[in-house]
């Protein structure tokens, strides 16, 4: 169990030892290690090759969510974030699933939605029917168009007609969309779906005498759900001078609240978001399509809700996520970035389904955190006591006293940029 012997302790090693512990443990390169830390990350040239009106490229803090346990495997999760106290969060919360045998996940296949929208079709029924009965036809022309997606044994499986109400279309028809069910496997999915799309539309413009306009993916991505749970024995939640029990009934009530109040739902899913951004961004995924369908599932009934839940079950605590991720190991950035293939070693090479078993339970571990605090002490304990390095950072503390500066904060109870410059003055005398 790599995670949790190798790495204890590892918060209290200074930067240098890390890079030299996670090198040897994991078996990294020079080359590897330096891809993962930035040094020799993304060059100018890449991105040179990546955007449009290039400059240069952006930095941001990375470090590693450890004592990860999914599925009875050990996962250090490379995480990039500019907050404070993300990647301590999912640490302790993942230390404390693994305590009572970590997080049991499952990812569906690689199901993907790609979406054509047909106008000035004439009767809905007739033009439903048309196209239904085509099926096989627009499935084999959908294929033909990514045929190594099909040899790898995915493609597209099926399709669906739906008639929508909206708003008044030029006939007053309503609205024609269809639905190809694509199996992109290992590939986020986007280009390949998007290029099949152009392909089948004129056909079934043809088909119909309607009119095409708008071919594109879902990233409503709800036939691609992960899954995360973890069942933790009361006793080992006690913390904090409080009992297990206590704990725990913060967590529910954490969940009540957030299950009847989209207010509350949205910072839920933020935290829960908090970390599966991080992990996204460091292994190269497009965050803005995770974290747009994961929002539109949270509202998939119509009333914005959790993506997680948490309930006591005879003694015991469990927490549940369900969201969709669509992940790729291929494809995108994830071929340019050298942090992105390091990052993908460091997890040992998983597959887009098994990633986001990881992804989920990630998800949820910020989110145990999260309420856990919430529901007991409060979150600006924990929170500010991380957050007052960055402050220290930010008043012009140099590196050897930042950890002075940040303890006098938040022992002075003010994490203000002021009050760590006037610490400093009194601390250069
Ligand atoms: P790519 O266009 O890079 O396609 C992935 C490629 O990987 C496939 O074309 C396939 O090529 C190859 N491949 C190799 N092995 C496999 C495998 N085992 N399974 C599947 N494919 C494999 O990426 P995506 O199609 O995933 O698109 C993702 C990109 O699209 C992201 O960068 C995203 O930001 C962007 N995007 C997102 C949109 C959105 O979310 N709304 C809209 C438009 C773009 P071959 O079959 O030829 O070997």
């Amino acid at each position: 169990d790599i995670s949790r012997s190798i790495f204890s302790g590892f918060h209290r090693l200074s930067l240098e030892e890390r890079c030299a512990r996670v090198a040897a443990e994991l078996g990294l390169s020079d080359a590897e290690l330096a891809a993962l830390t930035g040094e020799e990350g993304l060059g100018a040239e890449k991105a040179y090759s990546m955007v449009e009106n290039a400059l240069g490229y952006f930095s941001l803090p990375l470090g590693l969510g450890l004592h990860l346990r999914v599925n009875g495997r050990a996962y250090v999760a490379p995480m990039v974030i500019e907050e404070a106290s993300v990647i301590a969060a999912v640490s302790f919360a993942a230390k404390l699933v693994g305590s009572a045998g970590g997080f049991i996940a499952e990812a569906e296949p690689s199901l993907m939605v790609g979406q054509i929208q047909l106008t000035r079709y004439g009767d809905p029924a007739w033009a439903q029917e048309h196209i239904l009965a085509a099926r096989s036809e627009l499935l084999d022309l959908a294929n033909a168009l990514q045929p190594q997606l099909v040899r790898r044994g995915g493609g597209a499986k099926d399709l669906e007609v739906r008639l929508l109400d909206a708003p008044e279309g030029p006939q007053g028809e309503p609205l024609l969309v269809v639905h190809f069910l694509i199996d992109t496997q290992e590939a986020m999915g986007a280009n390949l779906i998007n290029t099949m799309m152009e392909g089948v539309a004129p056909r079934i413009e043809e088909l119909t005498g309607g009119r095409v306009f708008l071919r594109i993916l879902s990233n409503l991505a709800d036939r691609r759900l992960a899954r995360s749970r973890c069942v933790i024995p009361e006793e080992l939640l006690s913390d904090y001078g409080m009992p297990g029990a206590d704990i725990a009934e913060g967590i529910v009530q954490a969940s009540r609240f957030a299950q009847a109040d989209p207010y509350r739902a949205a910072t839920h899913n933020k935290g829960i978001m908090n970390g599966i951004d991080a992990i996204a961004l460091a292994t190269g995924q497009d965050w803005r399509a995770i974290e747009a369908g994961a929002h539109a599932y949270a509202a998939r009934t119509g009333r914005y809700g959790p993506l997680s839940t948490w309930k006591r079950e005879d003694g015991n605590l469990v927490g549940e996520i369900e969201l969709p991720l669509a992940l790729g190991t291929v494809g995108g950035p994830l071929l340019v970035h050298p942090g992105v293939k390091a990052a993908f070693k460091v997890l040992g090479q998983p597959g887009a389904r098994e990633l986001a078993c990881l992804f989920a339970s990630v998800g949820l571990a910020q989110n145990l955190a999260a309420v856990r605090a919430l529901g007991s002490v409060g979150i600006q304990k924990g929170h500010m006591a991380l957050h007052a390095r960055s402050v220290a950072v930010s008043a012009g503390t140099p590196p050897e006293w930042v950890e002075t500066v940040a303890a006098r904060l938040v022992q002075q109870g003010e994490v203000k940029v002021d009050r760590a410059r006037r610490v400093l003055g009194e601390l250069k005398g």
